[in-house]
């Protein structure tokens, strides 16, 4: 079926219903005031089989569905019961306790975040907490009814009220959920569920007001053929959501933090709005039944207390590793620029509070270009490590620093040495190269070398250091190489 027959489906089923509610009267001669629940039975029952229909399907994810078909049943049921029992001119308060709780599972969907742990034990204590509000519910209407099982009429406004307070409140969660949505699946659903809310709440709200205070027979006529609506516009917003849609995640941080901070909260509302209907007259068992959705409440945030504490901790330690990581060179498992930078910095506070000089070497492998195009890169890779190794091994004090600057370039960073000192590392790495023999036919002496730029400076003019030690490692290369030279200073030193 192409888009416009689509859209032309979608059309017809909105106004099916409400169209036989307006021309059946006409056409059988005679008022039906029943079959307006019919069709809001008939409504509920096809958005509660397109529901049950989705659970199979990849687009929506199978737990938020089976809340919603939970929901659905809840007012199926309801409205199948109050058909069966009465026909219509009176309010069965278990059908109340119907329509409210099929709120429940909904409010279930919008409080389990991604934010919150998903485990066997967390639907159970979920699971018990749901049939506990549906308990507490049940007796907080309870008293409403008369002998028979009625709603009493001066009660109406209240439940109405409610009712009202319920459906806004659903909604807005949905709304805020839809905001705060950052993966596909989540947003389609909690989409759909809040434009089906936001109709709800409308139509039904009309509904019930017409009915606690009847306007014209107009109004009246159009309270009961609206909520339908809701649920066949449901229908179509399943049907439309099954096949999956480019998605771009927006970054409303804000609706997310909302979201994530409301969801504890929401229960702890449910279950304080319905601890209002519970009085003295039900007696222990409601008390009990309060106290036990508060325990199982507190369970609930005990175990998303833990899950926090373990997912911080293991982020941490991931974040760790990842830093770890990111700090070192890949080839010679040495620190890299990167924590060079970090390191450079840290060095020279360090330097400027103890007022000593921070001397720092570049180091720069000679002729290396020519060694990787007789000898190949692999070859070339294992040499840079063994140099690596070689250099770091020439390092004796603890806060020295040694890092791949790139390419074949390494720097040396030493805290609390002046320039005589630094040379002599400097020497000491030259030799440690040389006598390492690694061999290199084009090389100075048949084997790998390096050349080294030295520089020193007091912490306040370390901004200069690393361009010192570069221009000191330029003189070195054009004056011969397998040396090195320190700045501001004739001393030319060859190793070996
Ligand atoms: P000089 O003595 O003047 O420094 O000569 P050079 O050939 O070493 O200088 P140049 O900067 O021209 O060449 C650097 C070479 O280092 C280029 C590249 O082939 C080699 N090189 C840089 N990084 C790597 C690496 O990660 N692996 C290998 N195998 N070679 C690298
Ligand atoms: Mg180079
Ligand atoms: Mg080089």
């Amino acid at each position: 079926m192409g888009k416009p027959g689509r859209f032309l489906g979608y059309g017809a089923l909105l106004v099916a219903l409400p169209l036989v509610q307006v021309v059946g009267p006409p056409i059988v001669g005679r008022e039906l005031p029943e079959l307006a629940y019919y069709m809001m039975l008939l409504a509920s029952g096809m958005a509660l089989f397109a529901a049950v229909a989705c659970l199979r399907v990849p687009a929506y994810e199978r737990r938020t569905m089976g809340s919603l078909v939970l929901g659905l049943a809840c007012w199926v049921a309801g409205m199948a019961y109050a058909i069966a029992r009465s026909g219509t001119e009176q309010n069965l308060i278990s059908t109340y306790v119907l329509f409210v709780s099929y709120g429940l599972p909904l409010l279930y969907a919008a409080v389990a975040t991604r934010d919150e742990p998903t485990t066997p034990s967390r639907r159970l204590v979920d699971g018990a907490l749901l049939v506990l509000l549906v308990i507490l519910c049940y007796l907080g209407v309870r008293d409403l009814r008369d002998a028979d099982g009625f709603l009493k009429s001066e009660d109406m406004v209240w439940v109405v009220i409610a009712f009202d307070i319920e459906n806004v409140f659903l909604f807005l969660t949905f709304l805020i959920r839809t905001l705060a949505s950052s993966e596909e699946k989540e947003r389609r659903f909690f989409r759909l569920t809040t434009i089906f809310l936001g109709l709800y709440a409308l139509t039904a709200g009309f509904h019930n007001h017409d009915e606690l205070y009847p306007a014209s027979p107009a109004f009246a006529r159009l309270a009961d053929i609206l909520p339908t609506l809701p649920f066949t516009a449901l229908v179509c917003l399943l049907h439309a959501g099954r096949r999956p849609r480019a998605f771009e995640p927006t970054q409303r941080l804000w609706a997310r933090q909302l979201a994530a901070g409301f969801a504890p909260g929401l229960l702890l509302a449910a279950i304080f709005a319905l601890s209002l209907g519970i009085k003295e007259s039900q007696g222990t068992f409601g008390r009990v039944v309060l106290a036990l959705a508060m325990l199982v409440y507190v369970v609930r945030v005990v175990q998303t207390q833990f899950w926090f504490a373990s997912t911080r901790d293991r982020l941490a330690d991931a974040l760790a590793a990842v830093e770890r990581v990111s700090l070192l060179d890949e080839l010679t498992g040495i620190p890299n620029r990167r924590a060079f930078d970090q390191a450079f910095a840290e060095r020279v506070r360090e330097a400027a509070r103890d007022g000593k000089p921070i001397s720092a070497l570049m180091i720069d492998v000679d002729l290396f270009k020519t060694f990787n195009d007789t000898r190949g890169h692999p070859e070339g890779d294992i040499a840079l490590k063994a140099v690596a190794r070689l250099l770091a091994g020439a390092l004796r004090r603890p806060a020295d620093f040694i890092a791949r600057y790139g390419g074949e370039e390494f720097i040396v960073l030493l805290p609390n040495a002046p320039l005589d000192g630094a040379q002599v590392v400097a020497r000491r790495m030259n030799r440690a190269i040389h006598d390492a023999l690694l061999e290199y036919d084009h090389g100075i002496d048949g084997r790998v070398t390096v050349s080294i730029g030295v520089a020193t400076a007091m912490a306040a003019d370390a901004g200069d250091l690393v361009r010192h030690a570069d221009q000191a490692l330029y003189v070195a290369k054009s004056t011969g190489r397998n040396r090195y030279v320190a700045i501001g200073d004739a001393e030319v030193a060859v190793a070996g």
